[in-house]
């Protein structure tokens, strides 16, 4: 093939995903196949959606809002902040894609963490960033790690809290302390996927207020996690509105459909089913935590719905161990931790049935010496 195409595609490998329940069932001739492995919502989503997404579907001949004013409303209203502040996305998968493109260019300057969501990698490569990847302390970030790379031309800083795949958060007063030290040139981009599981009593829950203290700070959230709508991909993003101004122009008109704008007015209203799932998860937390111990292997504590842990064994063959037994989670693939795996948080009997075939795995596989 002699098409010449952009240089900076070679240093980018494809997004992994999780692997579908319906692949595995159909390759290894599974029946009962359970996916822990994309930090999905084991309890569904909120009953709402159903009447709401079947209302929309009647329009369906026309095209969606390509404003979604409704949906900025209800979030600005919720959140306390003005709808100008509010920018939705196709999944907050969609805004990190779009932040790489309107504020990256070839040579800027770029941090984030070793260990932490790989879309940042991928999207800042693709703009040709000069990424400097900042080792994990402890399993968690290392904000001291940051600052000491930060420099005045520093274009970006991609923070996710509580970050994935570890679970390990930062408090507010770091939060605080990295804000006063980037330049107010600098954006620093604060994803949030998981703010709804956080219980940390340090936890910055007010990171929306202080994106009005610091306007080169945009805060990432999405619907996928703890509302359960990651099949209809809705995220948002809050900022100053001229920040979201330059990331308008570059949008696609209609990046989401109709039936996901209805979908995520029916589902923000739904504290109940929130409720329902944060109980669920601390549940399983608590559960998981207790059984990792008693197999001896080490884990992070998590402020999300997933869980990080060391099989001791190379995570590869584990994953693979254990998708024989019909149970699919993820390997975390970064070289330094090649033994760790990342499960998501499940219901009862799911963390059950996972914790089974884990300790049948760890049997067959003898442990790394
Ligand atoms: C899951 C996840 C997202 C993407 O969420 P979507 O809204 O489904 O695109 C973004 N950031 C982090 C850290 C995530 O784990």
């Amino acid at each position: 093939m002699t098409v010449r195409y952009r240089p900076e595609l070679n240093a980018i490998s494809p997004y992994q995903p999780g692997k579908p329940i319906a692949d595995v069932q159909r390759e290894l001739g599974l029946e009962r196949v359970i996916k822990l492995a994309s930090n999905e919502n084991p309890l569904g989503f909120s009953p709402r959606v159903r009447e709401a997404v079947l209302q929309a579907l009647e329009q369906a001949n026309f095209y969606p809002d390509g404003n979604a004013t409704l949906l900025k409303e209800k979030i600005a209203e919720k959140y306390g902040v003005a709808p100008e502040m509010v920018l939705p996305t196709c999944g907050s998968d969609e805004m990190v894609d779009l932040i790489a493109k309107t504020f990256i260019e070839p040579g800027s300057q770029v941090i984030m963490a070793e260990v932490t969501f790989p879309r940042y990698q991928i999207t800042s490569l693709m703009m040709g960033a000069d990424l400097q990847i900042v080792p994990m302390k402890d399993l968690g970030y290392d904000l001291g790690g940051f600052k000491e790379v930060l420099t005045p031309q520093t274009r970006l800083v991609w923070l996710c809290n509580p970050n994935n795949p570890t679970g390990s958060f930062f408090t507010r007063g770091e939060l605080l302390d990295l804000l006063e030290s980037v330049s107010p040139e600098t954006l620093v981009v604060y994803d949030e996927a998981y703010y709804e599981f956080a219980t940390h009593p340090e936890y910055p829950r007010d990171s929306i207020e202080l994106v009005q203290k610091y306007p080169n700070m945009l805060v990432l959230r999405t619907l996928s996690k703890a509302y359960g709508l990651a099949g209809l991909r809705l995220g948002f993003t809050i900022g100053h509105p001229a920040l979201l101004g330059l990331i308008n122009r570059i949008r696609n008109p209609f990046n989401v459909t109709s039936l996901t704008q209805a979908a995520a007015l029916a589902a923000l209203d739904d504290e109940e089913f929130l409720a329902r799932t944060v109980t669920n998860n601390n549940a399983g937390k608590e559960y998981l935590y207790g059984q990792l111990e008693r197999l001896g292997l080490p884990y992070g504590k998590t402020e999300a719905n997933h869980i990080m842990f060391d099989s001791r064994r190379d995570g590869q063959a584990v994953f693979q161990a254990l998708l024989r037994r019909g149970v699919i989670i993820r390997p975390v693939g970064v070289p330094r931790y090649s033994t760790w795996l990342r499960v998501s948080i499940g219901t009862a009997e799911e963390n059950r049935v996972f914790i089974q075939a884990l300790e049948e795995v760890l049997a067959e596989l003898a442990p790394l010496s």
